[in-house]
């Protein structure tokens, strides 16, 4: 579904991504970790569009989005991207911050679009408070309403960026269940996270971003627990 091929970003003459390739299928859950400073909310910025890469290629389901004539609204609209700060509108309800977009950007239909967003926060298991503001539910509960708003518009992939590092330790469970739901329901997804527990309940791959490129990349149990490349052993024993 996704393919990066040698990616490179700088920013200015610090080069994050020096050569990055990775792969993944319809269906799969990919997990990105890394020293902080190493890249990885980077990389899933360029997937985005919001970052343009220096040289490489990425394609989601065949098209090159790097391609300069491709319409970045178009493509962004097939990918959902959430943040560790949730980014919820604290003036509107619940509902309304899921259908906002619907209406504005993609122009659906409100009763259509509130619609959607009761279905998804059925999904997300919050039905019962979609006419809340965000500032009276927990933070775990706030980020299911920000995956929630992601995934309304049927995005093909979603893109999660430490989705649960600014979470009480407490609230990371729920968010992770939500998670491996919706991994079983066929949903394709990368994120970042620097919780390795996190990681292996949630990976079908883990890829350990360093010096620029993928260190070493495999199943979750492999990566994690036996580590090849001394670079990943190295980060991991700091951790761990
Ligand atoms: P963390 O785990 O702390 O979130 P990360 O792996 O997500 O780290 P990035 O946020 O991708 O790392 O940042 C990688 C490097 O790129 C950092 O050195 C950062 O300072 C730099 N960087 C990121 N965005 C920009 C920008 N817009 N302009 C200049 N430098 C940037
Ligand atoms: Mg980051």
């Amino acid at each position: 579904l996704l393919s990066v091929r040698h990616v490179r970003k700088a920013f200015g003459d610090h080069v994050v991504l020096r050569d990055v390739s990775l792969e993944v299928r319809p269906g799969e859950c990919v997990v990105l970790i890394g020293a902080s400073g190493s890249g990885k909310s980077t990389l899933l910025r360029c997937v985005n569009l919001l970052e343009t890469v220096d040289d490489g290629v990425i394609e989601l389901a065949g098209e090159d989005i790097t391609d300069p004539r491709v319409n970045a609204d178009s493509v962004r609209s097939r990918m959902g991207m959430v943040f560790q700060s949730y980014n919820l509108f604290p003036h509107l309800s619940v509902v309304d911050n899921i259908t906002l977009a619907q209406r504005k950007v993609h122009r659906r239909p409100a009763a259509e679009a509130t619609e959607a967003a009761h279905a998804m926060l059925s999904r997300v298991g919050l039905a019962d408070k979609a006419k809340a503001r965000p500032d009276d539910l927990s933070g775990g509960q706030q980020q299911r309403v920000a995956i929630a708003r992601a995934m309304v518009s049927s995005p093909s992939l979603l893109l999660l960026d430490e989705v649960t590092s600014a979470l009480d330790p407490t609230l990371v469970g729920e968010v992770l269940d939500l998670l491996v739901q919706l991994r079983e329901e066929g949903m394709t997804m990368i994120l970042n996270t620097h919780e390795m527990g996190f990681a292996k309940a949630v990976a079908d791959e883990v890829d350990f971003l360093c010096d620029g490129e993928i260190a070493e990349s495999g199943p979750a149990a492999a990566v994690l627990d036996d580590p090849q490349d001394e670079r990943t052993q190295r980060f991991l024993s700091r951790i761990l």
